[in-house]
């Protein structure tokens, strides 16, 4: 009999009463784990009513009592690391070590979020006008909710919830129903902390569930991190319903390789760029663009034998680099942009597909897939593939692969290596990308900075975490004081008069 999760809710696990459930699996198998039941609008009505009333005293508390709260969660996260990343590579895939790494960031996120009462300090100014002044405060905002991809299914919402809590807001989390069951062990581990039932909040579901709470009157703002076409589809949605919306969506990062970068550096940074955790990553790099036809030699050279060794099983198999797409559906349609590129004409080096791991038959796997002389009209240079495929680019010169990028429709990230500083910093300046990396393959901000991409991948105002994210889960009161002469003046005897 497989299990069947719940939905979390003011403190306890709720059973789903909708009787839509979807299944789960293990990627590395094929078989199904376990099964998520897909909330209906009335279960997600219950969960935002939760919400609303945990909120009043939750905003209420001193943030030092919420950073108290937040620093004993993030023991009880260390504790339970393993755990976690058992749970990623059980429903993700990936690597365990690889999802240790992924507890670990979205940890450091959970870290800055014990900083808040330095964090929500606001402004003063002693007299603005005689004897007046004025002082600005950040205040929550009310019922907020994030809306998840499966790829990071600890680190993402953990880009989020934090800081929302920490900022005093109370939080509804819709997990992919791809990997849902670390969301349930982070429910728990946050009830262990001592936070307050209903401030956090994890309701199950598909597109129903997400519209409920899009449209829901009664949330204040949705932070989502997913593919574009959807990204887009929430932030017209959100807003169009008053909502504050972030929605980060998807990507096509390039790696440019000038002619005096450290070869063997380079092929380093992309083999773990392009095929750590199957390129299932918004910052996976996707496209090698290699300036000179001789640097595009040099690189395949050492390429080829690499993406041909990569050593591929499941996720907890000890000494395993890369493990299984998420689902079948996954593989088939990476597979899919793999036949589309050998048919649009790209020159294809290693193949992927076909692959069987032998004693893990039923698993999702595609082998390390690399492409040579790929151009800006093909398919699989234009669109996210979102596997372990990647593509390589030859141009004659800098400017051709700086305009390359600058002419993409995504700009979540993208990154240089050079030995040149003066190339370096103009790569830096010009480039039209919200996260760069030079010699530095996949620049994702720490917590004390912010995560975002740039057009096509993120629409609306604030990236996630550090500074921006505070902004996000606050708003600003501006106060203006002026104190009449009172009591300092002494007592007065005479008939008060106006004058
Ligand atoms: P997805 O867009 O399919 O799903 C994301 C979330 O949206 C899930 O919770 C899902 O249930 C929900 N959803 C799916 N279809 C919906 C619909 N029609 N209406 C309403 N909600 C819907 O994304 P995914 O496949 O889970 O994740 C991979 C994508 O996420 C990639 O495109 C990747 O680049 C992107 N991603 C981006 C970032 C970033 O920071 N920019 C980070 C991680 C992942």
């Amino acid at each position: 009999m497989t299990e069947t999760l719940s939905h979390y809710v003011h403190g306890e696990q709720v059973a789903g009463t909708s009787g839509r459930f979807a299944d789960v699996f293990n990627p590395a198998t094929g078989e199904v784990r376990v099964r998520v039941p897909l909330a209906s609008a009335g279960e997600v009505n219950a969960a935002v009513a939760a919400a609303k009333a945990a909120f009043p005293a939750w905003a209420a508390t001193p943030p030092l009592r919420r950073a108290r709260i937040m620093y004993r969660f993030k023991s009880l996260m260390e504790e339970n690391a393993d755990r976690l990343a058992a749970l990623i590579s059980a429903e993700h895939g990936k690597v365990h070590d690889d999802a240790l790494g992924e507890v670990t960031r979205g940890l450091e996120v959970v870290e800055f979020a014990c900083g808040i009462p330095h964090l929500l300090k606001g402004e003063v100014t002693e007299n603005v006008g005689t004897n007046v002044d004025s002082h600005s405060l950040r205040q929550p905002l009310g019922v907020t909710v994030g809306i998840t991809p499966f790829n990071f299914p600890v680190m993402v919402p953990c880009w989020m919830f934090p800081v929302a809590l920490a900022c005093g807001n109370t939080f509804i989390l819709k997990p992919s129903e791809r990997d849902p069951s670390p969301s349930l062990l982070i429910a728990e581990l946050l009830r262990q902390a001592g936070l307050p039932s209903g401030v956090f909040n994890v309701v199950h579901g598909d597109k129903g569930a997400v519209d409920t709470l899009l449209t829901h009157p009664d949330v204040q703002a949705v932070s989502f991190v997913g593919s574009t076409p959807i990204a887009r589809y929430i932030y017209g949605t959100g807003c169009a319903h008053g909502k504050r919306v972030q929605a980060l969506g998807g990507a096509k990062n390039h790696m440019i390789v000038m002619p005096d970068a450290d070869m063997d550096l380079t092929v380093d940074a992309l083999m773990g760029a392009a095929y750590g955790s199957a390129g299932e990553r918004c910052m996976a790099i996707s496209v090698a663009v290699a300036v000179t036809d001789a640097t595009a030699d040099a690189l395949i050279a050492k390429l080829v034998p690499r993406v041909q060794a990569l050593k591929i099983g499941p996720g907890n198999r000890p000494g395993v680099e890369m493990g299984p797409l998420v689902t079948a559906a996954h593989r088939d349609k990476v597979v899919g942009y793999i036949d589309t590129g050998v048919a649009e004409g790209a020159e294809l080096l290693v193949d992927g597909r076909g692959l069987t791991i032998e004693g893990n038959e039923g698993g999702f796997f595609v082998g390390g897939t690399l492409f040579d002389r790929v151009t800006p009209a093909m398919t699989i240079y234009r669109e996210e593939i979102f596997g372990p495929v990647l593509a390589v680019v030859r141009v004659p010169d800098y400017a051709s692969a700086a305009k390359l990028i600058n002419d993409h429709e995504f700009g979540n990230g993208t990154a240089i290596f050079t030995r040149d500083g003066d190339t370096a910093r103009h790569f830096a300046h010009a480039i039209q990308v919200g996260m760069v990396g030079i010699n530095v393959p996949i620049p994702v901000p720490m917590a004390f900075h912010s995560f975002g991409g740039w057009k096509a991948s993120l629409f609306g105002d604030h990236h996630m975490h550090g500074p921006e994210g505070v902004r996000f889960y606050t708003r600003l009161k501006t106060i203006t004081t002026r104190w009449p002469t009172g009591i300092r003046a002494g007592a007065d005897f005479v008939m008060p008069t106006m004058n």
